[in-house]
């Protein structure tokens, strides 16, 4: 008898070749996930779906929490997996892992039992009853419903018997990989952590770009996103960091144009750097964490100067959240806390007092020409001087 996982995954528009690459990526993401539980695994693909056996005794909270950042699995059922000694062996079983799973029975139950091998003595009918029979003698405060249960016992009968009582949401959406890559551009705070979490989580896989400006923003600074960076790597897998200093860049912005535009001109800049690495990276387009109206660098009139400094598409995942909306996610996510260490950004340096709230353009364009003279070294240099950096790497 050894302990079990059943994996579900969604499989809306999976068909033909899409769904065995779909397959083959969880279960690879599968297999790395069980790489951080103790404890020595088998995980296949079987009947749409994949199961993953514990070849010695594991800690089921450990899998459970391993499991749930895998992006594509629905849902999560503990299970049993045991050989066939016989209709009382079985019962005996799944009554010990009921009392086990479910500490409080005033619930309502079906047993849902199916084989696939033909020769086992009852049928599934006749396996319902009697097992139905030995949980109600177990424990009397359960009841039958057979319409709208609580829980399924579900007992699969094939060479080998399973069984499992509980299945647990999963993250949902699609395995990394499945759907390209994309450049994030990731800084200390909330909102950016949370964007890469939700394109990974469809299937995105992610790399990261984050300017500094050393020695206005500090070493810790620094460490803090690269911390948001290990967190995000539980789900996304190590994380290829681009770290840029932007100083000079700033710097020369700063000296050059009006200070009103000096966030959105900076942003612009940002934006081309990322592109590079986004285009260095094999990456399809852009990802920030930036949503409509929160501050002045992102009202619709800055988010199109913003776009119009990259041929690349920009995605914005969070563009209709508010921010309690992604506080939600930074804490369901983990990033919360460290997103909130108040560490200085390189952004809320050098911002003047009242920024543009609807820049134009046009006018953008005619400040960023007072940079001619040196910007294009400026940008050569922040690129070739950048640290790439893999976070999360165990
Ligand atoms: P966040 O919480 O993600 O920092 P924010 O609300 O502070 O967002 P802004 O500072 O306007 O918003 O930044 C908007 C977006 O620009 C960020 O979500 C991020 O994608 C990008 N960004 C800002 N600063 C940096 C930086 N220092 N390095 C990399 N990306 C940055
Ligand atoms: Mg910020």
């Amino acid at each position: 008898m050894n302990q079990a996982f059943l994996l579900k995954y969604g499989e809306i528009a999976l068909k033909g070749k899409n769904r065995r690459i779909f397959e083959d990526v969880l279960l690879k993401k599968v297999k790395e996930a069980l790489k951080r539980v103790d404890g020595s695994f088998s995980a296949t693909k079987t009947r749409g779906r994949i199961f993953v056996e514990a070849l010695e005794p594991v800690d089921e909270k450990e899998v459970m929490e391993a499991l749930q950042t895998v992006f594509g699995l629905v849902w999560i059922a503990p299970a049993i997996l045991t050989e066939d000694n016989g209709f009382d062996a079985l019962a005996a079983q799944v009554i010990e892992f009921i009392e086990k799973s479910i500490p409080d029975r005033h619930i309502t139950f079906k047993v849902d039992s199916r084989r696939t091998r033909k020769n086992y003595p009852l049928t599934s009918m006749e396996l319902n009853a009697a097992l139905g029979e030995k949980i109600l003698e177990a424990f009397p405060e359960m009841t039958v419903d057979v319409h709208d249960p609580d829980i399924y016992v579900s007992v699969e009968i094939r060479e080998n018997i399973n069984f499992y009582v509980r299945q647990y949401p999963g993250p949902g959406g699609m395995p990394i990989g499945t759907n390209g890559s994309a450049q994030l551009l990731l800084s200390g705070g909330i909102d950016s952590p949370v964007a890469g979490y939700m394109v990974a989580k469809r299937g995105v896989e992610v790399h990261a770009t984050y300017f500094h400006a050393p020695p206005y923003t500090s070493e810790r600074a620094k460490q803090k996103v690269v911390e948001l960076a290990s967190i995000l790597s539980k789900y996304l897998g190590p994380v290829t960091l681009h770290v840029v200093n932007f100083t000079d860049i700033q710097m020369y912005i700063y000296e050059q144009c009006p200070h009103d535009e000096l966030t959105i001109i900076m942003r612009r800049y940002m934006m081309k750097i990322a592109e590079h690495f986004a285009r260095e990276d094999g990456d399809m387009g852009l990802v920030t964490g930036e949503s409509i109206g929160q501050v002045a660098s992102q009202t619709m009139q800055s988010l199109l100067c913003t776009d119009a400094a990259t041929s690349l598409p920009v995605y914005r995942p969070l563009i209709g959240f508010d921010k309690q909306d992604i506080i939600d996610l930074a804490l369901k996510i983990g990033t919360y806390d460290t997103s909130i260490l108040p560490y200085e950004d390189c952004c809320t340096i050098f911002v003047a007092k009242h920024p543009v709230t609807k820049p134009r353009l046009e006018r953008i364009q005619r400040s960023e020409q007072k940079l001619a003279e040196k910007i294009d070294e400026l940008y050569e240099k922040a690129i070739e001087t950048a640290e790439t950096i893999i976070a999360g790497n165990k």
